[in-house]
């Protein structure tokens, strides 16, 4: 209980800083939000985009799902919550960039790595994870003989790539992307070191965004 009792005690701060005294930024978001960025992230309770941003109400839209993982364009009649998020980020609010957010210790990409396709976790998130799949068969080749350790953080940051390439997939968002309209981003929080890293094509790999701050 409480867990609760301090939700409640937050939602009071909120509305002193957004709702008493200095209201001019939600009196905007009454009439309807604008956001210029999309971020999809993972469930984990420790990668909250906004937090780790510092964004404000209404500078992010956000998909959050075991892994951030983006599922490649399947326009049949299964019920697609991450592509119609999308769809709507994209076609409707018309974000200028989207940001893959993944993170040290996931717990999604460990499942993923542990099981065999034979052993699927629970009754969703096997499946779920297997998107992911194509990354991890690339770096159990590539890593071969490596610690598990080191080959689920190759998994964690392949993932991210995956999900770029399926963003790909969809193709409004692909003619958006060809349009300079909208770019497209691979970030990686590492937990551990307190470190942001973002995916460079030229490099081919991981570089610093912002270092972390224990050595
Ligand atoms: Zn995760």
């Amino acid at each position: 209980m409480q867990d609760i009792v301090k939700l409640i005690a937050g939602f009071r701060q909120f509305q002193k800083n957004y709702f008493r005294g200095d209201s001019e930024l939600f009196s905007q978001l009454k009439v309807g939000q604008q956001p210029k960025t999309l971020v999809i992230g993972c469930s984990d309770s420790r990668v909250d985009p906004s937090l780790l941003t510092g964004a404000d109400p209404g500078d992010l839209f956000i998909i959050r799902n075991v892994a951030n993982l983006v599922p490649p364009y399947e326009p049949d009649a299964g019920y697609h919550g991450v592509s119609a998020a999308l769809e709507y980020a994209v076609c409707q609010l018309q974000v200028e960039h989207i940001i893959v957010l993944g993170h040290s210790q996931c717990g999604g990409i460990a499942g993923l790595m542990s099981s065999d396709c034979d052993c699927q976790v629970g009754e969703f998130i096997g499946k779920w994870v297997s998107l992911a799949e194509p990354a991890k068969l690339r770096v159990q080749e590539e890593l071969a003989g490596k610690s598990e350790q080191l080959q689920t953080r190759a998994c964690e940051q392949a993932a991210i790539m995956l999900s770029l390439d399926n963003l790909l997939s969809f193709p409004w968002l692909q003619q958006r992307v060809e349009a300079q309209a909208l770019s497209l981003h691979g970030w990686y929080f590492d937990i551990q070191r307190g470190e942001l890293l973002r995916y460079s094509p030229e490099a081919e790999g991981y570089v610093t965004l912002v270092p972390g701050t224990n050595p």
